[in-house]
Order: structure tokens, then sequence, then C-alpha cells
């Protein structure tokens, strides 16, 4: 079975992709996703200096070409927030186990992929980090990507399997999981014994249908959001996926063409990402065919590029300061109605978080969110926008 700990949420909508004989397209990393490495990477290495874990001579990962919003990420910062967090625990970085219904086994720290080979009933686990405490057990798992896009600690099905692995191998009777983000938020949830024991049939179940020995088979394809919700690995090649998008009464409405149904609009939404993750799949390819071989031709005089773009803006300590630099070309009264004096809400948060006792980061934004409202100095902007939620 091609399972992943990192999967696990998936496993348990659909087992085709997970076949062994399904073939998952090798595509090149997206930027969020080297970006998103380069993270983890200097996390691990981090955490590694830290506690004396560190191969001899590591040095920090050098960042992608391409750092965009990561300059305001502070990876070595977090990293120590962590260590200081839990400064009489046994703390390491990048811990892989094997699961399967007949136990668990350890592979080792810092391996990578590098699993070696594994049974059909086995799936393979990486954490960012485990914490050891005695009978408790910390998993943590960084994030890079946007909160609204992660399932919340207390559902995640990666961190329950990591869980679940920890306590069986090292057994720890509760373990706590965390999802720690690079904007400072941390998400955290409790596993006890009995809910890890309840997981554990569960996953054995899982494994035993992936086999095909309850279906006289192997597993088919079960479509649905989770296809890309989950980012399934094989949603490009997937036979679903590729028969619902030359439908062209579901993709393209004649301009009288009307939606006559919730029914009719779930599907359509339904073939729009299954639609839409194949064009990603060609802007990825053709991004990286740019990537390597230069600028591509378009015709009419145009071309297809990576080209830098930079963003001008002033920060100045002081409005003073600004109005110096304009010598003259404003007067004050032109020039007083342009001050605006603003904070990065995501930096304030952090810097209020970094100050505070453990656990209490969360408690103490929120006092200061109430102290900004109460003063009357917080501007709220209510948009619209289409999401997918929790049905109601
Ligand atoms: S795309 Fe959807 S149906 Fe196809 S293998 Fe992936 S999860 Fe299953």
């Amino acid at each position: 079975m091609k399972a992943s700990g990192s999967k696990m949420g998936l496993l348990a909508h659909c087992l085709y992709w997970a076949r062994d004989d399904v073939p998952w397209p090798d595509d090149p990393p997206s930027d969020a996703a080297k970006l998103g490495s380069w993270y983890h990477a200097v996390v691990c290495w981090m955490i590694q200096v830290l506690t004396g874990t560190a191969i001899e001579g590591a040095q920090k990962p050098e960042p992608p070409s391409r750092i965009g919003d990561a300059n305001e990420w502070t990876p070595e910062d977090d990293a120590r927030a962590l260590c200081l967090e839990y400064p009489n625990a046994e703390i390491r970085a990048e811990a892989a186990y094997v699961y399967s219904p007949r136990g668990v086994r350890f592979l080792g720290y810092d391996i990578g992929r590098d699993y070696g080979e594994l049974a059909p009933d086995e799936i393979p686990c990486s954490l960012d980090v485990v914490i050891l405490d005695g009978a408790r057990a910390v998993v943590v798992d960084w994030k890079t990507g946007r909160r609204e896009n992660t399932e919340p600690a207390a559902t995640n099905a990666q961190l329950l399997f990591g869980a679940l692995c920890v306590h069986l191998y090292h057994g720890a009777l509760n373990v706590e999981v965390q999802l720690r983000f690079a904007d400072g938020w941390i998400d955290r949830h409790t596993y006890d014994a009995f809910d890890l024991m309840d997981y554990q049939e569960e996953i054995d179940a899982l494994i035993f249908d992936a086999s095909g020995a309850s279906t006289n088979g192997y597993p088919e394809p079960r479509p649905g959001i989770h296809c890309t919700s989950k980012w399934c690995p094989a949603r490009s090649t997937c036979p679903k996926t590729v028969e619902s998008v030359p439908d062209g009464d579901a993709l393209v409405l004649a301009p009288d063409a009307v939606i006559t149904s919730p029914e009719h609009a779930g599907s359509l939404y339904h073939r729009m990402l299954a639609a839409r993750t194949l064009l990603d799949r060609v802007d990825a390819a053709i991004k990286a065919y740019v990537d390597e071989h230069g600028a591509i031709p378009l015709g009419d005089g145009k071309e297809f590029a990576l080209v830098d773009r930079s963003e001008w803006s002033i920060a100045a300590d002081s409005p003073e300061q600004i109005f110096d630099a304009l010598d003259g070309s404003l007067t004050k009264e032109e020039f007083a109605p342009l001050i605006r004096v603003s904070v990065p809400k995501g930096e304030l948060e952090k810097a209020i978080k970094a100050k505070s006792q453990p656990r209490k980061g969360a408690s103490d934004w929120r006092d200061t969110k109430a102290k900004f409202e109460a003063a009357g100095i917080v501007a709220t902007k209510v948009t619209q926008r289409h999401r997918v939620r929790k049905a109601q």
C-alpha cells in the first residue's frame, strides 16, 4: 500500500489512490511547497542544534531562490520557543515510524523519506517533532500554509496517526498533538489511551479494506470533495477525475443555461475542481519548464517568463522623517491627511505571544485584542467570499 501518515485523512474517504498499481504523476514541487520544505528543514536543523542532536558540521539549509512570503517567517525563533516550552523533556526532530496491525517499528531520526522496503500492510509516518516526557508525549507538525486550509488539531488524521505511533512505540499514555503555524498560531489537542485504542481499530479496518480482502478485489475510486481538499496524489490521473472533465454539459453552460437545483450546482462544483486539478498540473509543468529553460514564446511579440516583482513602500520611524525626505514637495498641510498609523496584526500577535508564559499566548493575545477594541482603534472590515465550510 502506498499510504503514508500525511495522507491518513484521505485514506478514510478513498482507498483507490493507495493501491500499489495506481500511478502517481511525478509533478514538480510548487513554489509554496519548496518554501514549506525549507521552513521545515530550518526548524529541524535548529532543534537539532539546540538539543545537541545535530550531525557534526550540519549547516543551516539555504532558502529557495524565490522567498516571497517566507521573508516574514522566523523558523529559528519558532524552534527556540518550542524547546523553551519543554525544558526537561527529550525533544527530537524528524522521527520516522512504520505502523501495521502487527505493531509499530521505529525507523530513526532525520532519515528523510527513505523508509526502505515495506510490507503491503505497513504505513510509514514522519513526524516533524516528537517530545517525550514520561507518560506524556507531544507530536508537533509545523505548517506554513493557510490555517483555514488545515484540518484542526482535534480532527487532524495525520496527527492522530502520529499520536498512535508514539503511544504504541514509546508507551505514552497521553499524547498532545500540535499544529504550529509559521505565523505563530498554535492549535493543540490531547488524546488519551482510550481515544488511541479506538483509532487503532479504525486504522486496522482501513488496512484490511485496502488489501481488497473485504471487497473481493481492489478498492475502486470514491470521488468527492476530498479529491482536491485532501490533495489526493493521484487526482490528475484518477479515472473518475479524468472522466468527469470532458462532460461538456457540466462544465460549459450555454449562454441561456441555468443551474436547476442544489444537486446540479454541487455536481458542477466537483467537476470544476477536477478540471482545475488537471489544468493546475499543466500550469505547474509549464512553470517548471520556464524555470529550467527560460522564457517561452507566446507569439505576437509576447513571452511567458519568470520576472522579478518589486513593491515600493515607505517604512520610517516617524512622520517627520518622511516629511523631511519630501524636501518641500508637499506642504505640512498637504502631507498631514496622508499620515496613518497602523500595526501589522500578525507581527503584533507574534510579539505578544513571544512574551507570554508557556500556554498563555492565545489568552494574552485575546486580552490584547479586547483592549484595542475597548480603545476603539480597531478597524474591522467584513467582506463576503465563497468558500467550503461544514454543512449547517
Ligand atoms: S481523485 Fe478522488 S476518487 Fe480518485 S483516487 Fe483520489 S481520492 Fe479517490
